[in-house]
């Protein structure tokens, strides 16, 4: 049997998407689920518009998304010209290709002309049985050429696509294109040609917008003689409002994705339910059952809707399975990624764990931990009171901070337990509202109405914090009373 082996062709031309993501994983998870290769091929021949930033950018997405290329090699087409003139030259030989001489102005005239008449641009072959002396006088006098495949007119040109079925052309809507620019810069189509056979490329998996450039890559293939791959086209992926996915939609680059502290399990799991399923529409898979489970057969060819919705849901479903201490490290990561270690300040590890583990339940996006428990980690002065939305009388609170420090000062045991015991009687002692006992407390040590368990807040934070916090804070609320 023939060995598998797929690429991932991005054009460095703008920042990874959520489509380009999509095509790296499904070739990826094919890869996988048939033992075979995957290649990752930058096609950088539009030179204007390819970038290092953007390369760097692919390479990025691709490693925090673990989708690891073969060979560890990156293929890159512009450090291969020479090897697509050389290609081009046989096609020449064989008068399978020519040069076109005619500039870019008598071209734009035939546009011009063919959008008068409503018909679709097609090369006029002009230079197309130019004599060899003709060529010659052309080049001599000074004329640039590009080179154009010799395409038949009659007759169709059909592929079996692995998730459309059969698809047909009438090769007559096709024209002699170009494949070799005059700078001699192979075009896509024919760059693509060479590349996927020189590298054994068994099946092309690609978006759907490619497939008009099959039939042409089709005509290359047998100019050379070539086998021609299997072609599977992915269903197009279009935001709810049924528009073909944009910026609107989403963000444009996969990497902020993890910025915002989504989960690169996440962002796999979910991409590979756009245009895939199971028979029993399981939603929720490791990157594991998706090796095994994925194939073609399941793959659709309708659009696929993206739900930034549904994205968030299965993050915070992710993130639950995750053990306190996983989510630690991965939050760690995050703040590293984005340079903020430095914002969670006087936290250890175990700490951190602890505080995360409160908030489990509430975290959607690793972005949540930060306001979920920045409280415990930042100094008092940095602590963000909104005294605007606090609703106990200066004077009662003055009164239950006070009570509440005389009784936590003396407590031996910090733990939860004990603490809900002791702030309990004092109500009973004082005759004050437990709930307002509670409310004050919160407020004072976290700068918030609303929270985690108080007594498992206290017992993390240590009772040293607690009552440096609740000194702090008295200090506060008599500059807030002040000011009334
Ligand atoms: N460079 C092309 C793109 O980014 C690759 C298409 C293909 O896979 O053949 O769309």
């Amino acid at each position: 049997m023939k060995s598998i082996i797929v690429r991932f062709a991005p054009s460095p031309t703008g920042d990874l998407h959520v489509g380009g993501i999509r095509t790296a994983l499904f070739n990826w998870l094919f890869a996988k689920n048939k033992k075979g290769k995957f290649i990752l091929r930058i096609e950088d021949t539009d030179e204007l518009r390819s970038s290092k930033t953007f390369i760097k950018s692919i390479i990025d997405a691709l490693l925090w998304l673990e989708l690891k290329w073969d060979n560890n090699k990156i293929f890159f087409q512009m450090q291969h010209k020479d090897m697509y003139i050389k290609f081009a030259n046989l096609l020449i030989d064989k008068d399978l290709a020519y040069p076109c001489y005619c500039s870019k102005k008598e071209i734009e005239i035939l546009k011009k002309e063919s959008i008068a008449s409503k018909t679709p641009f097609k090369y006029n072959k002009k230079c197309s049985n130019l004599s060899l002396l003709q060529r010659k006088q052309l080049e001599t006098s000074g004329k640039k050429s590009v080179l154009r495949l010799r395409v038949p007119n009659t007759g169709s040109t059909s592929f079996e696509d692995s998730i459309r079925g059969k698809i047909i052309f009438e090769n007559s809507s096709f024209d002699d294109f170009i494949i070799l620019k005059p700078n001699g810069i192979p075009t896509y189509n024919f760059a693509c040609v060479i590349d996927d056979h020189i590298m054994k490329i068994s099946h092309v998996l690609r978006g759907d917008d490619h497939i008009s450039n099959t039939p042409k890559q089709i005509f290359i293939y047998k100019a050379f003689n070539w086998e021609i791959p299997k072609f599977a086209h992915m269903s197009m992926i279009l935001g709810k409002d049924g528009a073909r996915l944009s910026k609107r939609h989403s963000h444009i680059s996969v990497l902020n994705y993890r910025k915002e502290g989504f989960l690169a399990e996440t962002i796999l799991n979910y991409l590979a339910l756009l245009g895939w399923s199971t028979e029993d529409s399981q939603q929720i898979f490791t990157i594991d059952e998706l090796k095994r489970k994925f194939s073609l057969n399941k793959c659709s060819s309708s659009p696929a809707i993206f739900d930034p919705v549904k994205l968030l849901w299965l993050n915070s479903e992710k993130i639950r399975l995750k053990t306190p201490e996983q989510l630690c490290r991965l939050f760690i990561d995050w703040l590293n990624y984005n340079g903020n270690l430095k914002l969670i300040k006087d936290w250890d590890y175990e700490l951190l764990t602890k505080a995360i583990e409160l908030e489990h339940s509430k975290i959607k996006v690793l972005k949540d931990i930060l306001y979920l428990v920045d409280f415990f980690f930042v100094t008092d002065s940095e602590l963000n009171y909104s005294l605007s939305e606090y609703k106990i009388e200066y004077s009662e609170t003055i009164n239950i901070l006070n009570f509440v420090l005389v009784k936590l000062v003396v407590l031996n045991n910090f733990s939860a337990i004990v603490i809900e015991q002791c702030l309990r009687n004092l109500s009973k002692l004082s005759g004050k509202k437990s709930s307002n006992i509670f409310h004050v407390v919160r407020f004072a040590i976290s700068g918030k109405i609303k929270g985690p368990s108080l007594f498992h807040m206290m017992e993390i934070m240590g009772k040293h914090k607690v009552i440096a916090r609740i000194k702090f804070f008295l200090k506060k609320a008599s500059k807030y009373e002040r000011k009334k």
